[in-house]
C-alpha cells in the first residue's frame, strides 16, 4: 500500500501520512457495497430516513471538528468550513424526507393498472475534486443513500481527511456496515476502477472538464449512468442602471471566494461601458479591503491555494510582466498564497480571460448594450453558473433567460441551496444535483402494467 501526505496549504508543513488502496482493495470495498446493497434497499422507508437523520445530527455535533479539519487540510477559511459542514447536515436532512416519498405514478390504461416504481441503481461511485471536499461528496451521497443505493466514495488525493471523518460518523450514527464507504487513493487507480467495475452501476463525477470526459468515454463501455460537474468561467454581467456600488462591493467574494477555487467564480466581470470608470474605483476599494489572511481567523475572507502545483499553475496565467489592473494583498511567508489579481484585458482572446483558473484572478471587460453582453457572457465553452445585476426587471428576466448556464443570481452572487437544482450548460456537466429532482439521477423508472382482465 502506498501513501499521500497531507500538506498544510497555510504553512506548507506536513500533517499527516494517508495510505491510499490499491485495485484490489477498491474491488473488495465495491464488493461489500454490493453485498450491502441488497438489504439496504430493503430497508422499510421509515427505517432509512430515521437513520438519515441520525446521521445528520452526528454531523451537526461534529460541524468544529469537521471545519477545522478542513482548515488544517484545504486553508478554507474557518466561516465557509463551518458552512460546508453544515450543508453536508442540511443535505442528509433534506434527503432524509425522500425515503417515505420516492413517489412513482399511476397511468390511466385500457383493462388493467400500470404504475411506475423508482427503483434504486446500485452501487455509486462518487469522486471528488479538492475544492469543496466536503459539500460535493454530500450532494452525491445524500440522495444516493436515500434512495436506496449504496456508496462508493474516492475522495481528492490532496484533501481526504473531512471524508474519512464523514464516513466514520456514518458509521456511529447506525449506518450499516458496507452502505457507505470512502476509499482514499489515486484517480488512476481507485477512481478509473469506479468506471471499469461494473458492479458500479453510476459515477458522479466533480472535478476538471478533461478527467469528466475520460469519465464519460469510460462509462460508454457499460452504458454506465453518469453525472458531471465540471469547470466554469462564470460572468458577472453589471448593467449601468444597476447599484454599482453594491455590485462592486459584491464582486471581489464572487470571485475569491475560497481563492477562487470554485467552479461558480464569476472570473469574468463583465461592465457596461458607460459605468466601467465608477465600477473599477469602487472595484478598487472592495479588492484592497479583502482579507487574505489566516483561514483560522474568524475575520479571514480568502485563505490559501491549495497546494504548491495549484500556485505555479495560477502563476502560469500571470506570468511577469502581465499588465494589471490592481491587486489585493497576501500575507508573507510559507504557504501557497496568491493575492487577489484583477486584469483588464483589451479583448476576449486572452488566455486568462477564456480558461478556468481555479484561482484568485478576474477578468474585467467592457460591453456596449444588453445584446452585446448577452453575446460576450455566452463566447464561453462553459456555462455554469453567473450574475446579472440591473434595476430593470424586464432585463434582468430577458437576460436571465438568454445567459446559457445552469445557475444564476440576479442582484446577488449567491449560487447554490440545497433545495435548489445546481449543474452545468455545454462542457459545464451534464445532468443536475441537489434540489428535488436529484433523486432521479440516483434512481431507474420502471413501468409495470397489471392485467385485471385475466
Ligand atoms: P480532477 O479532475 O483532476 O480530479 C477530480 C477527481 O477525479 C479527483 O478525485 C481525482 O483523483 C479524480 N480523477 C483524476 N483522474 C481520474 C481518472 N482518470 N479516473 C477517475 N478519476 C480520476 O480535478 P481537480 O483538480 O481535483 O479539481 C479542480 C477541477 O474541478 C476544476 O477544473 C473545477 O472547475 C472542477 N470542479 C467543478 C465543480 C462543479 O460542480 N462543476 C466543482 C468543483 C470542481
Amino acid at each position: 500500500m502506498t501513501s499521500f501526505t497531507v500538506i498544510n496549504p497555510t504553512t506548507a508543513t506536513a500533517v499527516k501520512e494517508i495510505e491510499l488502496n490499491d485495485l484490489i482493495q477498491t474491488d473488495q470495498i465495491i464488493n461489500k457495497a454490493q453485498k450491502a446493497f441488497e438489504t439496504w434497499r430493503h430497508v422499510s422507508p421509515g427505517d432509512r430516513a430515521k437513520l438519515l437523520r441520525k446521521f445528520a445530527t452526528v454531523v451537526d455535533t461534529h460541524i468544529e471538528e469537521l471545519a477545522q479539519l478542513e482548515v488544517l487540510n484545504s486553508g478554507h477559511t474557518i466561516g465557509n468550513a463551518r458552512w460546508e459542514a453544515g450543508n453536508v447536515r442540511d443535505v442528509l436532512n433534506y434527503y432524509s424526507a425522500a425515503p417515505e416519498r420516492l413517489f412513482g405514478r399511476q397511468i390511466p390504461v385500457p383493462n388493467g393498472i400500470d404504475i411506475t416504481f423508482k427503483e434504486p441503481l446500485g452501487v455509486i461511485g462518487i469522486i471528488v475534486p479538492w475544492n469543496f471536499p466536503m459539500p460535493i461528496a454530500g450532494w452525491g451521497f445524500g440522495p444516493a443513500l436515500a434512495a436506496g443505493n449504496t456508496v462508493v466514495l474516492k475522495p481528492a488525493e490532496l484533501t481526504p481527511m473531512t471524508a474519512i471523518r464523514l464516513g466514520e460518523l456514518a458509521k456511529e450514527a447506525g449506518i450499516p456496515e458496507g452502505v457507505f464507504n470512502v476509499i482514499p487513493g489515486k484517480g488512476s487507480i481507485v477512481g478509473e476502477r469506479f468506471v471499469t467495475n461494473p458492479l458500479v452501476r453510476k459515477i458522479v463525477f466533480t472535478g476538471s472538464t478533461s478527467v469528466g470526459k475520460q469519465i464519460m468515454r469510460g462509462c460508454a463501455d457499460q452504458v454506465k449512468r453518469v453525472t458531471l460537474e465540471l469547470g466554469g468561467k462564470s460572468a458577472n454581467i453589471i448593467f449601468a442602471d444597476s447599484d454599482i456600488e453594491l455590485a462592486a462591493a459584491g464582486a471581489p467574494g464572487a470571485v475569491f471566494d475560497n481563492a477562487g477555487q470554485d467552479c461558480c467564480a464569476r472570473s469574468r466581470i463583465l461592465i457596461q461601458r458607460s459605468a466601467y470608470d465608477k465600477f473599477m474605483e469602487k472595484f478598487e476599494v472592495a479588492v484592497k479591503k479583502f482579507r487574505v489572511e489566516d483561514p483560522a481567523l474568524d475575520t479571514a475572507e480568502m485563505g490559501p491555494l491549495v497546494s504548491a502545483g495549484q500556485l505555479e499553475r495560477v502563476k502560469e496565467f500571470v506570468p511577469d510582466g502581465t499588465p494589471i489592473a490592481f491587486q489585493g494583498s497576501k500575507p508573507a511567508g510559507p504557504g501557497f498564497w496568491f493575492a487577489p489579481t484583477v486584469l483588464a484585458p483589451k479583448d476576449t482572446t486572452d488566455r486568462a480571460y477564456r480558461e478556468e483558473i481555479f484561482g484568485p484572478v478576474v477578468s474585467v471587460i467592457a460591453f456596449e448594450d444588453e445584446a452585446d453582453a448577452i453575446r460576450i457572457a455566452n463566447d464561453s465553452e462553459y456555462g455554469l453558473s453567473g450574475s446579472i445585476w440591473s434595476r430593470d426587471i424586464g432585463k434582468a428576466i430577458r437576460v436571465s433567460r438568454a445567459v446559457e448556464a445552469g445557475n444564476l443570481s440576479v442582484n446577488s452572487n449567491s449560487s447554490v441551496r440545497y433545495w435548489t437544482p445546481f449543474g452545468g450548460y455545454k462542457q459545464s456537466g451534464l445532468g443536475r444535483e441537489l434540489g428535488p429532482d436529484a433523486l432521479d439521477a440516483f434512481t431507474e423508472t420502471k413501468n409495470v402494467f397489471f392485467d385485471t382482465q385475466k
